[in-house]
């Protein structure tokens, strides 16, 4: 029965339905770039702006939206009406929007018209929070000068207001107001400043693909270097590694590296963090890693209190380098175990312990609303696609939009360090 309930709840569609049409990001990005691609092809002069919820970069997409000048109203609808991937939706249209969903993803798109002379003060009112939206400004609000004044970018708009211009991903109403009015926003870390993949399995574990596969993919994807990190012997459902399989990878990647230099393998391991908060091997094997990922797979049922003191524990362990998918929750599926962020945060503060972006679009954890505080309190984070296969190193992508949001930049980013950097990096928390 346990088995049964099991299959049915890792099936994406089951969970789509269930948790109120809400998408992942690969799936909503998906189906944008479908659409893009064909009004491009059937109105190749059509500026065409995604707005919304996957511009700000949410973590799941409820509904998609993009806008376009009102000249282009009647041939923008009429491509829409003869798309096959599309079905309207008459009802929910006005005079001003398109609307329907995609046939096969069952997402809803709304096709926005507007007046060119407006195209940014539109664009800036569906690409915003309502907290950044109700900044007050003199007598008015953000959104209230949108509404009344005609602004043809969004970058006119903060001119106006004499503020710095906000990426679409920081409206969140927080931290971004103050720094855009002193004009002092941080360059936001980019997916071309990632220089190197950690966390990634290979068949040593559960992934699908060998380690000098997975290498080699990191090398054809431009990257200097993959720190491989598969599953520790407590993970025994995921193939976890005895102390012999560990010595074994360890002789292949010492072998892997004098062959694909200046490419270079890094030793990790993703240990389980047991119940009692202590790492899965004893020292003799941890002093052989490059760098360690601590993580949670097993007891999520503790309480807040519990859970804090398993991972703190973990935190202060001198071999972990890396705390993984803080919260353990998968996204439209299942809730981590309660933390205590804070406290979690203060003490990889402490310990000098990087926390993970997990980059894998189930999880986004360290969720975007904790990374502020993280890097306020200056702890380095790190954009991890936990790969699985050599097909999902691209999942960097939504760790990078994550990151983002929070307002991450390359310089606190562990994995924009170059090759040498990460090494000496390593090399300088083992010695400590
Ligand atoms: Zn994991
Ligand atoms: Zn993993």
């Amino acid at each position: 029965m346990a088995k049964k309930h099991k299959k049915t709840s890792n099936n994406p569609c089951f969970f789509k339905r269930k948790r109120e049409g809400r998408f992942h990001l690969p799936e909503a990005t998906l189906c944008a770039q479908e659409l893009e691609k064909y009004l491009q092809n059937a109105l190749p002069a059509l500026p065409l702006q995604l707005v919304g919820e996957l511009r700000q970069g949410y973590e799941t997409i409820q509904s998609l939206a993009f806008l376009v000048p009102l000249a282009y109203k009647k041939s923008t609808i009429e491509a829409l009406e003869n798309a096959p991937f599309l079905q309207a939706d008459a009802p929910q249209a006005s005079l001003f929007a398109w609307v329907g969903k995609f046939a096969h993803a069952g997402i809803t798109v709304e096709v926005r018209f507007t007046e060119e002379a407006r195209m940014g003060s539109e664009a800036f009112m569906l690409s915003a929070s309502p907290k950044h939206l109700g900044i007050p400004i003199k007598q008015k609000t953000l959104l209230q000068i949108a509404v009344t004044e005609n602004f043809a970018t969004e970058e006119a708009l903060y001119e106006s207001i004499g503020w710095q211009y906000v990426p679409a991903e920081m409206r969140e109403g927080g931290f971004e107001i103050d720094l855009a009015r002193q004009k002092n926003l941080p360059t936001l870390l980019t997916v071309q400043d990632i220089k190197g993949i950690l966390h990634a399995h290979s068949t040593y574990s559960d992934g699908k693909h060998t380690l000098e596969q997975m290498a080699q993919a990191c090398i054809a994807q431009g990257f200097g270097y993959l720190g491989i990190t598969d599953h520790s012997k407590s993970a025994a459902y995921a193939g976890g590694l005895s102390e012999g399989r560990v010595l074994q990878q360890i002789a292949e990647i010492d072998k892997l590296n004098a062959q694909l230099a200046p490419f270079r393998i890094f030793k990790g391991i993703e240990s389980d963090i047991l119940a009692d908060g202590s790492l899965d091997y004893d020292e003799s094997i941890l002093q052989k890693f490059d760098f360690v990922i601590a993580s949670i797979h097993g007891g999520f049922k503790m309480t807040p209190e519990k859970a804090t003191e398993r991972l703190i524990k973990a935190i202060e362990n001198p071999y972990t380098t890396i705390l993984g998918h803080p919260t353990g929750r998968l996204l439209l599926r299942r809730e981590g175990y309660p933390v205590q962020m804070e406290k979690v945060i203060d003490a990889c503060a402490q310990n000098n312990v990087v926390i993970e972006i997990n980059a894998n679009s189930w999880r986004l954890d360290l969720d975007w609303r904790w990374v502020r505080l993280a890097l306020n309190k200056g702890v380095m984070l790190s954009v991890n696609p936990d790969s699985h296969s050599r097909d999902s190193l691209s999942d960097i992508q939504w760790g990078v939009l994550t990151g983002r949001k929070g307002g991450l930049t390359a310089s606190q980013t562990l994995n924009a360090l170059t090759t040498e950097e990460i090494a000496s990096y390593f090399l300088k928390k083992a010695t400590k």
